[in-house]
């Protein structure tokens, strides 16, 4: 098992592994996106942005299993 030491999730938001975050249903969201989605208005059109991510990874994800 090369190259998988530390146990990192991918954040559906940014792409990037990281060891810090929370999981949203089955969606991984690293510390750094759960700040900027927690500080992002729900007016702001960048709110909808993490939204549709999010859905659009749940989606893929049912359908891969
Ligand atoms: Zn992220």
């Amino acid at each position: 098992m090369e190259g998988q030491s530390i146990n990192l999730n991918h954040c559906q938001i940014c792409e990037e592994f990281r060891q810090d975050g929370i999981y949203v249903l089955t969606t991984f969201i690293c510390k750094s996106c759960e700040r900027e989605i927690v500080n992002t208005s729900p007016d702001d059109e960048q709110y909808q942005y993490y939204v549709d991510r999010m859905k659009l990874r749940r989606l893929q994800n049912q359908t891969m299993s």
